[in-house]
């Protein structure tokens, strides 16, 4: 039989038989994550978060994944599901190790439903490190060393409520603290009021007016705050220009970051941006944030949405390579279904076995 003898023949042997879509299953499933305090942003609050989880399973081997739908960008845990099951049909054809290939087939397929995309990246690679025997960092070539302290969040409260979650926080030598209501000064007394940790502050786009965030950020500048994320709306690259010849602490860009292609123009307005798989659509996408940031010079930072040990392990697994973490968003739940990435005083402990290297909490 020569070469083209042989692969008319091979044209004729059902997939199945070729292995190409041998024993691949996909479940996507919404799970309520319910919050241990209410949690207050600029844009929410809320006592439960719906995330969807995903199970990639091939040969015996279930690479997990999860994505958390943000509101600001109009997705929720339905329309990631609906997302997901769309490419079901592909997910279960494709060759997983063509990784890379695939996530690009899923982009060109699904309009927005990053959080969905984000799922199916941490899956696949899941997958791909649990077959090869290592865990995700050093897939990627990092010193688990490396990785950062995280911060621990604290949502907008009472000043009351306020001080108990700073208490409760004591572990963590970072906080940030999310601000951008009329109750800042408030907010911030109160944290004060019961420690003296290097403070970062979160304005989620709360302050609409320059002069407003001038003045806000040069006295957060006296209240031992080492940086301000998103002081104004995403829009107002201009007047964050303006702002940031202003202030003497890093302003850092979150809404105003989602994608790759949104960096390029955040320099000069901002020093430094936050990647959150969520936002971008995985860790393959987060890898590509973080290295074009890094060319342009701005700081880098791994944030997350509120959501469990999957997707945050996924992050944690990145962040030997930024200068910031803020990937809390597990310890914020009380039902969290995996364990994954740990924290010992403020530092990321990424687990060494292979994948995303997750228990079942
Ligand atoms: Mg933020």
């Amino acid at each position: 039989m020569n070469r083209r003898e042989w692969m008319g023949a091979l044209a004729t042997v059902p997939l199945a038989a070729r292995g190409a879509a041998q024993s691949t299953s996909l479940e996507a499933k919404v799970v309520r994550l319910n919050l241990r305090h209410t949690w207050t942003t600029t844009m929410s609050a809320s006592q439960y978060r719906d995330t969807l989880q995903l199970r990639y399973i091939r040969d015996g081997v279930t690479g997990v994944g999860e994505g958390a739908p943000i509101v600001r960008y109009r997705e929720d845990a339905s329309s990631a599901k609906a997302a997901v099951l769309s490419v079901r049909e592909l997910l279960t054809s494709a060759d997983p190790w063509q990784f890379s290939k695939v996530m690009a087939q899923v982009f060109s397929r699904i309009d927005g439903q990053f959080a969905a995309k984000a799922a199916i990246d941490i899956a696949l690679l899941d997958w791909i490190g649990q077959k090869l025997g290592v865990p995700l960092y050093r897939y990627f070539g990092l010193d688990p060393r490396d990785a950062p302290v995280t911060t621990f969040s604290i949502g907008i409260d009472t000043p009351e409520i306020t001080r108990q979650k700073v208490r409760e926080a004591e572990p963590f030598p970072i906080l940030k603290i999310k601000v951008g209501l009329d109750t800042d000064e408030a907010t911030i007394a109160a944290v004060r009021s019961v420690t003296n940790k290097p403070l970062r502050v979160d304005a989620n786009e709360g302050w609409k007016d320059k002069e407003e965030a001038v003045r806000k950020i040069n006295w957060l500048e006296t209240q031992g705050v080492e940086f301000i994320e998103q002081p104004m709306p995403a829009a107002m690259i201009e007047e964050m220009r303006w702002v940031h010849r202003r202030v003497h602490i890093p302003i850092i860009a979150d809404e105003a970051c989602g994608h790759p292609g949104d960096i390029p123009k955040l320099a000069g307005a901002y020093d430094g941006v936050n990647v959150k798989l969520d936002k971008c659509g995985g860790i393959l996408e987060a890898w590509r944030m973080i290295e074009i940031a890094k060319s342009l010079g701005l700081k880098t930072m791994l944030g997350c949405m509120i959501s469990g040990s999957v997707s945050v392990t996924a992050a944690a697994h990145l962040s030997p390579l930024v200068d910031y973490a803020d990937l809390d968003g597990n310890l914020l739940i009380a039902n969290d279904p995996y364990s994954g990435v740990q924290v010992e005083r403020g530092k990321l402990i990424l687990p060494d076995r292979p994948g995303l290297g997750l228990r079942p909490a």
